[in-house]
């Protein structure tokens, strides 16, 4: 261990500049959950290992690399949750919540994922996310699709981001393409990379999903899912691209989508933008319709999206996340005018205002530091106001600055 202390790699800190950032976004996209019928849930941030490792699939990046797996006391195997779905699910499952379907979940927290870190990407990183449980019709598709919509909207940032939507058909489309892909790639199985051998045993349709070089020549020709769609993959896929066109929400059919975890069916989508250099996709999420069965619970559908709060955030306007307040800056001039100060600034304070208290140092550096922060008004106390029980109001808008009694500050008209 080295001896410095120091954040652990592909951790942050997230100072209060980048809190403010986060809470906005966050208070923004809880606004819009409420209004499309979303409850909060939080569910812990470890769970069994098999809740994600069952789940998620064996030859996903995620359960393959990416998990943090430990064992804890009682030699239980734990791990720190990667994503927001599978506990959403246990939870649906472990809380016999069956009986009141359809159910809607907003949730918001920090994920853990063992990947390398990188501007965009960390260990720890956050993520907010809505799970649409029991409808099977691709109009709960297009809801959900349109409230993350709604959210980067908000937050000011949809016109930079771009979403691209894509099918994974249903299970009987699916094992038609996976066959058409086994053939291909085991034709070209040399120029596979080894982690798409494997994937090509256990699931070839996560060769399109690579990062590889080589395997994304190969992925260029490879057969197209659109080829294999039956009549009602068909039919939901237009059903969604009909529906997000009707709310006017510009969309881009992406073949080569197929997402990173194995739970997927139908709807697949992404919400990208070219604002953040490789890590550009800043919402993800699709219908996975087998998820609660694999689980072990009654056949439910599900549709859901999940985005990185960190790099949202990274894309939110600063004056849209600043509030417009008034701040009110106290100042005493000396000794009795400091100790006067607390209690003149906790009255403005139980009055709603943003009210800043130097506690020491001169005057003028006061008066400078109360600049510094943007300040509307400096409330100057000295020894002769605290005798006279009046305060000094200055705007530092006009430049005005006059006494007033102190009974007169607790209605004073700040603005
Ligand atoms: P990527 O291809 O970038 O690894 P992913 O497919 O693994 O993404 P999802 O599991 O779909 O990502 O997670 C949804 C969103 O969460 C992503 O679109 C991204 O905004 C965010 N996200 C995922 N992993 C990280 C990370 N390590 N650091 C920061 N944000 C992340
Ligand atoms: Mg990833």
């Amino acid at each position: 261990m080295s001896n410095k202390i120091q954040r652990v790699r592909g951790t942050r800190d997230l100072l209060p500049e980048d809190s403010l950032l986060f809470r906005f976004v966050e208070e923004s996209a809880y606004e819009k959950a409420l209004l499309y019928g979303y409850g909060e849930i939080e569910t812990p941030i470890f769970e069994f290992s098999d809740v994600f490792h069952r789940t998620l699939g064996e030859t996903s990046d995620v359960v393959n690399k990416e998990t943090y797996d430990f064992t804890d006391r009682g030699g239980e195997s734990l791990t720190l949750r990667p994503e927001g779905t599978a506990g959403v699910a246990r939870a649906f499952i472990s809380e016999g919540m069956m009986q009141n379907l359809p159910l809607k979940f907003y949730y918001s927290g920090p994920m853990f994922r063992y990947e390398r870190p990188q501007k965009g990407r960390y260990r720890q990183f956050y993520q907010l996310g809505a799970e649409c449980l029991g409808y099977d019709s691709p109009l709960a598709d297009v809801e959900c699709i349109a409230m993350a919509w709604d959210i980067l909207k908000k937050i000011g940032i949809s016109t930079e981001c771009t979403l691209e939507i894509n099918t994974l058909g249903d299970s009987e489309s699916r094992a038609a393409y996976r066959e058409a892909l086994v053939k291909y790639f085991t034709a070209h199985q040399d120029q596979l990379s080894a982690d798409s051998k494997m994937r090509l045993e256990k699931n070839p349709l996560r060769i399109l999903d690579s990062k590889d070089e080589g395997d994304k020549k190969l992925n260029a020709l490879a057969p197209k899912l659109e080829q294999y769609l039956n009549e009602t993959s068909q039919h939901f896929f237009k059903k969604v691209l009909a529906g997000i066109e009707k709310l006017g929400i510009p969309y881009n059919v992406n073949s080569h989508l197929v997402r990173g975890l194995d739970y997927y069916c139908h709807t697949v989508f992404e919400f990208t933008t070219t604002k953040l250099g490789a890590q550009g996709t800043v919402l993800a999420g699709g219908r996975y319709d087998g998820l609660i069965e694999t689980m072990g619970g009654p056949k439910t559908p599900g549709v859901g999206w999940a985005a990185g709060i960190d790099r949202l955030a990274d894309l939110t306007p600063k004056e849209l996340a600043t509030k417009k307040e008034v701040i009110i800056a106290v100042v005493g001039a000396d000794d009795l005018g400091e100790e006067e100060s607390v209690k003149v600034a906790h009255e403005i304070r139980s009055r709603g205002f943003k009210t800043e208290n130097f506690l020491s140092g001169k005057m003028q550096k006061k008066m400078q530091k109360a600049n510094k922060i943007g300040a509307h008004y400096a409330l100057i106390l000295g020894g002769n106001e605290v005798t006279n029980k009046t305060v000094t109001v200055k705007n530092f808008a006009t430049g005005e600055q006059k006494e007033i009694s102190r009974a007169d500050l607790a209605t004073f008209d700040f603005k």
